[in-house]
């Protein structure tokens, strides 16, 4: 494979002390891992409605082989996601799978979820005995109609909640709820978002929206900044900046000054670019790496294990793919270019 022998440094090299570095010193220690592209939503700023999966998933075998040697690396945390992880009937046998795992300092690797919920209320408790560590819930508006006019879905609003429930329940803590803003869809929903944080117990980040639609929808105009979300909160629930949980975190976090529960988190990759802390790489359903979310070339692991490369050489091909690892993306500039891949097809 040419990209093999043209990126791989020396078969058998190890990064030193442990460490999974890429050519501008940062480290890369989360692996997050499409294991479909499925997706039981529609939602209007992700997908047209008019496509389902485009790319082929791997068996649970097959994964678990690539994070094991990513994990051999010096990848410490893996995010699953999609299209929808729910959707894979194996998932809390993927869960348990890593989690007996171990990362070079013999850990057990912290595991996560990404998900829209609708499936969470009957999963929570086997993937928090299957050793599930965190869970993340998308939910883009806290009014129903609001919620399901986004999705596309009758019945999701009642669905989500459920499962946001469940997962409480369950001990997946804290539940994470990601909400992506757009002008004129969902901005209206900031400041009841804060009130849902306080009243559930729950970290609610707002995410910018970024140029990875399948359709093409997305204008500067569309984002909504990281500094009107926080003044348009402060007003109504007085917020207090809270530090970072780990180094390099991309959420600015807030808590409420009246000591409520729940928490505010703000990710900025638009207005407030965090590329210089990215510790991310992602691996496609199809078992292809990708450096970053807006990466023009795709890195065909799983093919090269098809084609019978043992795990020294997999480790290899990994540790010069890492190595390309671009400095930053480039949205709102005039050279931008959309990756080919939408956000459904990579795995947010
Ligand atoms: N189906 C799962 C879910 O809904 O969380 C996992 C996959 S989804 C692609 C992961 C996250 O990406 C969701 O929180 C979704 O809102 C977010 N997302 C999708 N398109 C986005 C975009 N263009 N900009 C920012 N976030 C986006």
């Amino acid at each position: 494979m040419a990209a093999h022998s043209h990126l791989a440094p020396e078969v058998g090299s190890d990064p030193p002390e442990g460490e999974l570095r890429d050519s501008h010193g940062r480290r890369i220690t989360d692996l997050r891992v499409s294991i479909t592209d499925r997706c039981n939503y529609k939602c209007v700023y992700c997908r047209t409605g008019q496509h389902g999966a485009q790319y082929p998933e791997l068996s649970a075998e097959d994964y678990l082989r690539l994070i094991r040697i990513f994990l051999s690396l010096g990848i410490e945390k893996v995010r699953l996601t999609g299209g929808e992880p729910l959707l894979r009937r194996d998932l809390p046998d993927i869960v348990a799978a890593i989690r007996a795992m171990h990362t070079r300092s013999d850990q057990s690797p912290e595991v996560a979820v990404t998900t829209n919920g609708h499936l969470m209320e009957d999963l929570a408790e086997p993937l928090k005995r299957a050793g599930l560590s965190r869970v993340t819930i998308s939910m883009d508006a806290v009014d129903p109609a609001i919620f399901e006019r986004i999705t596309r879905i009758a019945g999701s609003f009642a669905a989500v909640v459920r499962g946001i429930e469940a997962a409480q329940r369950a001990a997946l803590d804290p539940v994470k709820i990601n909400c992506v803003l757009l002008r004129g869809f969902n901005d209206d929903q900031v400041e009841s978002f804060a009130t849902f944080a306080r009243e559930r117990n729950v970290v609610v980040r707002f995410i910018e929206f970024m140029p990875l639609e399948e359709d093409r929808l997305w204008t500067p105009q569309m984002v909504v900044p990281l500094t009107e979300i926080v003044e348009r909160i402060h007003r109504v629930h007085p917020l207090v900046p809270l530090p970072a949980t780990v180094a390099g975190e991309t959420a600015r976090r807030y808590g409420f000054t009246d000591g409520a529960g729940g928490e505010i988190g703000i990710i900025a990759p638009v207005t407030q670019a965090f590329c210089g802390a990215c510790s991310r790489v992602r691996l496609t359903s199809d078992g292809k790496i990708r450096t970053c979310l807006f990466s023009h070339r795709e890195h065909d692991l799983a093919g090269l294990a098809r084609a019978g490369a043992n795990d020294e050489e997999l480790r290899a091909f990994i540790l010069g793919v890492i190595q390309t690892k671009e400095a930053r993306h480039h949205i709102g500039e005039p050279e931008f270019l959309k990756p080919s891949r939408s956000m459904v097809h990579i795995g947010g």
